[in-house]
């Protein structure tokens, strides 16, 4: 059990949910200096093993890169990483569901309490008051700068035509986030079909979101989606 098996895990755990798919990553804050954090070289999430995890410095420097190549969008992690010593795992995705909802007026709501921590809200990153003409990529520390500063203390952050950030205390909290913001948008969209424009929704109320969000750590899910995970990188070697 070390924080690199769970993020190489954490890596197929998202792939296997739709999360992530040949892009995305996911990183986390080392347990031995706040000031790093491990993420693994540019990999399909799908393929990566221990062996592909490269340490960071919060520039988003690779301490030893070996060679490889890192990630164009680490700016994200290490600029998070600066401005929130309390979270300790980073998710970027694109995942689908989520889109509509940067793209449109219409905000993610606190319906499904498996994801009650949209209550606390999810502000939305438009990149073109940043820089314009971009090819929408936090490829640079001013981007992931920006980025941080749209995301402030909440837990997640869409990115206008992009995807997503999802931000936790610990890596389980960050992965199962990521998972359910995805389903909870897939909710809300055919919750607005089926009640049509004018129709109400109901939504978690705010003492609702206050008694749901801080023990949520999706740990049963997380033994479990861990274990399927491991068990098919060992099947692999
Ligand atoms: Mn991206």
């Amino acid at each position: 059990m070390s924080l690199i098996e769970d993020l190489a895990a954490a890596n197929r755990i998202l792939a296997e949910h739709g999360v992530i798919d040949g892009y995305g990553h996911v990183s986390v804050r080392s347990d031995r200096d706040p000031q790093r954090y491990f993420m693994s070289r540019s990999l399909a999430p799908e393929l990566i093993t221990e062996d592909d995890i490269l340490e960071y410095d919060l520039d988003s420097n690779p301490i030893d890169p070996r060679g490889r190549d890192s990630y164009r969008e680490r700016f994200i992690h290490g600029e998070i990483y600066k401005t929130r010593p309390e979270i300790n795992a980073v998710v970027h995705n694109h995942s689908p569901s989520i889109i509509p909802f940067g793209i449109t007026s219409e905000s993610l709501r606190p319906i499904f309490h498996m994801a009650a921590f949209v209550g606390e809200g999810v502000p939305n990153f438009e990149i073109r008051d940043v820089e314009k003409g971009t090819d929408l990529l936090v490829k640079t520390p001013y981007l992931g700068k920006a980025l941080a500063k749209t995301l402030g203390g909440k837990p997640a952050a869409l990115m206008r035509g992009h995807g997503s950030v999802v931000v936790g205390e610990n890596l389980p909290r960050a992965v199962g986030r990521s998972i359910y913001l995805e389903i909870s948008a897939r909710l809300q969209m055919q919750a607005m079909m089926i009640a049509g424009p004018a129709g109400k929704i109901a939504c978690l109320d705010a003492s609702e979101v206050k008694a749901s969000v801080p023990p949520q750590d999706y740990g049963r899910a997380w033994n479990m989606w861990r274990a399927k995970a491991l068990a098919r990188m060992r099947s692999e070697k």
